[in-house]
């Protein structure tokens, strides 16, 4: 994961500077297909108050398959929810690919599956490992993760439907985003246990013998084996 960190200064939700102790994550998708994380730097780095801009929205991150751009710090009150979860959650944004179009509501016309799957995977990927990061960084877990629709049924958000019009087409769900993100906290956890071996990156290792000829080498093999050592054959 690449993480670029730009803050939208000049987003009123930046100003505000209100600050928040992050309780939970919510997952968004930007329903703008092909505008990616880098452009909205430009599109909403603006003021409402000064009339730069119609909205008075502003998220923590966007993120595709590239790359994941931090536009407020994570402990700033973001504008992404539209309900209470502003006060607890921070929220990122994952841009939709090109090549569709929208029509009445949630409703993706013309998306192509097959054709967005690698970019989704990319993308999906990038959203577990910043969800990681995050729950690392504030103690949270898996159950900690909410999309908008989530939030809205919880009615800490307003009604949208995202992401639950989109990844399902993938053959996936916020229940199996969760899961990825819970074996991949996992993953580290044993990776960072006290297991020495797991944690040496070096290790000792025991030589029995050094052979011009593999015949020779293979005999040294089986008489350690024979001596109920485990053992292998390695040339250089
Ligand atoms: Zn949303």
């Amino acid at each position: 994961m690449e993480l670029i960190t730009k803050y939208m200064t000049r987003n009123d939700c930046y100003k505000a500077g209100r600050k928040i102790n992050p309780t939970g994550i919510m997952v968004h998708s930007t329903a703008t297909p092909g505008m990616m994380a880098v452009d909205w730097f430009s599109r909403w780095n603006k003021s409402y108050q000064a009339g730069e801009i119609n909205r008075q929205v502003c998220v923590h991150a966007f993120l595709d398959d590239k790359e994941v751009h931090q536009y407020l710090p994570w402990e700033h009150r973001g504008w992404h929810a539209g309900g209470k979860a502003n006060n607890t959650h921070i929220g990122f944004e994952i841009c939709e690919p090109g090549g569709f179009s929208y029509a009445g509501g949630a409703n993706m016309v013309g998306y192509d599956v097959l054709k967005q799957e690698a970019y989704f995977r990319k993308a999906w990927q990038n959203a577990v490992e910043l969800c990681v990061m995050l729950c690392k960084k504030y103690g949270l877990s898996e159950q900690d993760i909410v999309d908008h629709s989530e939030g809205h049924k919880l009615a800490i958000a307003s009604n949208h439907a995202d992401v639950k019009h989109w990844f399902p087409k993938h053959g996936e769900s916020m229940d199996t985003f969760r899961k990825a993100v819970k074996v991949a906290l996992k993953a580290e956890q044993s990776a960072n246990s006290n297991d020495p071996i797991a944690k040496a990156k070096k290790l000792y290792r025991v030589q029995v013998g050094a052979f011009a000829n593999k015949q020779n080498a293979d005999a040294m093999l089986e008489k350690i084996k024979a001596a109920g050592f485990d053992g292998y054959v390695k040339y250089e």
